[in-house]
């Protein structure tokens, strides 16, 4: 997209219009659309795949299980949550958290470039392939986008790591999310 709509709309009415959006089906079985939130002027934008159950529930990014996760891996290299803005590459839950589909992913994409140019972050921390590849328009796998170097989106840095979900289930992957972590510290030249 050359021209987003939302570049001369307010941030309120972006968030209004993104909370009673109906432009891919998933709002006929979401309970709320999450649109997103956190620090507007955020230096680390993190961006995930979709909301989960609890997520749809509560109406906030990240705040399941994989939520703690996330709190944990920023935390460990001094970052509070509430210093980052948080969003997902779709706004709705898919039913049975199954992968977004390419349309509904099409149909969300306003948003999210309107989010990350609204906040003009530092870096973005794409966690998981779904939100790395749809941020890098790229097919690779997640194994392969993290190890690249001055990979960017709509002009901002972005680093890959591994969905704080699946080092929930792969804790064996950890020491190369801390490598990642440090990384990501290094760029925002953060001290611990
Ligand atoms: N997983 C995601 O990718 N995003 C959320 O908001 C929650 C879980």
């Amino acid at each position: 997209m050359i021209e987003s709509d939302y570049q001369v709309i307010d941030w309120s009415l972006l968030r209004h219009n993104g909370k009673r959006c109906t432009k891919c089906r998933l709002h006929e079985t979401r309970t709320q659309a999450v649109f997103g939130g956190g620090a507007e002027s955020a230096q680390v934008m993190v961006v995930g795949e979709a909301p989960g159950a609890e997520e749809d529930r509560r109406g906030e990014p990240f705040v399941g299980r994989a939520g703690q996760m996330l709190d944990a891996m920023l935390k460990a290299i001094g970052i509070e949550r509430s210093t980052v803005f948080i969003a997902n590459v779709i706004k709705c839950r898919p039913p049975q958290n199954r992968d977004p589909r390419a349309d509904e992913v099409e149909a969300c994409t306003d948003y999210l470039e309107a989010q990350i140019r609204h906040v003009n972050p530092d870096v973005i921390l794409a966690v998981g392939r779904v939100a790395a590849q749809h941020l890098l328009g790229s097919t690779e796998t997640l194994g392969r986008l993290r190890v690249q170097r001055d990979l960017h989106a709509y002009g901002v840095p972005v680093l890959v790591t591994y969905h704080p979900a699946y080092l929930l289930r792969t804790p064996v992957q950890k020491a190369r999310a801390w490598e990642d972590l440090k990384r990501l510290r290094q760029m925002i030249g953060a001290v611990q």
